[in-house]
């Protein structure tokens, strides 16, 4: 059977460029999970499915046609031959991602999409529930974190970079907002695994996390 690191944390963290980064230093497979989510998202939208319709939305989750295509940066999400690459990261699809993931029978029909990912010769699993339930089994589990003024620090720079106006006490208090609901859901809280490394990343950089979990990996 192959290898799998998972990587899981609250947003902010850093688990999309580590687990990129981790990937590609190996050579495995990558599964970036909120995408999915996102993509789910969109797809409600496109189909106007209200997101808290769970009936509604279990077909569309069932029969997802989505594919990652590799791409020159990261790789390309396609839906329903549609290249939503872009459209998957804005915040409001973010919100409605967060809404349709709190929908347990969703989850259950996303899983089998996810474990599929599991492939030769290996994989690093980005998300929330990576190392407690879609992959339970994994060898190398990670829990990654950092303070929420922190992760709020990130967020404003990186939006800063995008040409993007907003406010910082905005974004922490989005940021804790969205922790206390992930934290406190029903289905899948966001909880460490009782045998992941945690990492808080608030005062390292990316070498250094990096570091650790390669140090932890080969323990
Ligand atoms: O990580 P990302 O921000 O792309 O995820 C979007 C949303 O999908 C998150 O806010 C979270 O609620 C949900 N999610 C989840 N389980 C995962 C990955 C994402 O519930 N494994």
């Amino acid at each position: 059977l192959f290898p799998v690191i998972t990587v899981d944390g609250p947003s902010g963290a850093g688990k999309g460029t580590v687990s990129t980064l981790l990937a590609n230093r190996l050579g495995w497979h990558f599964l970036d999970s909120g995408a999915i989510y996102r993509v789910l998202a969109i797809a409600s939208i496109h189909h106007q499915i209200d997101p808290n319709d769970e009936a509604g939305l279990l077909p569309l989750a069932s029969g997802l046609d989505v594919n990652f295509e590799p791409a020159e940066h990261g790789c390309k999400v396609i839906l329903e031959g549609e290249d939503v690459s872009d459209d998957i990261r804005t915040e409001e699809v973010g919100a409605v991602a967060s809404k349709v993931a709190s929908l347990p029978s969703i989850r259950e029909a996303l899983l089998r999409r996810q474990r599929a990912f599991k492939e030769s010769p290996g994989l690093v699993a980005d998300g929330r529930d990576m190392g407690t339930i879609v992959f339970p089994e994994a060898d190398v589990k990670i829990f990654l974190t950092a303070s929420a003024q922190e992760r709020a620090n990130r967020r404003f720079n990186q939006l800063k970079e995008a040409g993007h106006d907003v406010s910082i006490l905005r974004l922490l208090a989005d940021i804790e907002a969205r922790d206390e609901r992930d934290s406190n859901r029903s289905v899948a809280p966001l909880v460490p695994a009782k045998d992941a490394l945690i990492v808080d990343s608030t005062e390292l950089t990316i070498t250094q996390v990096i570091d650790k979990i390669t140090e932890f990996a080969s323990s």
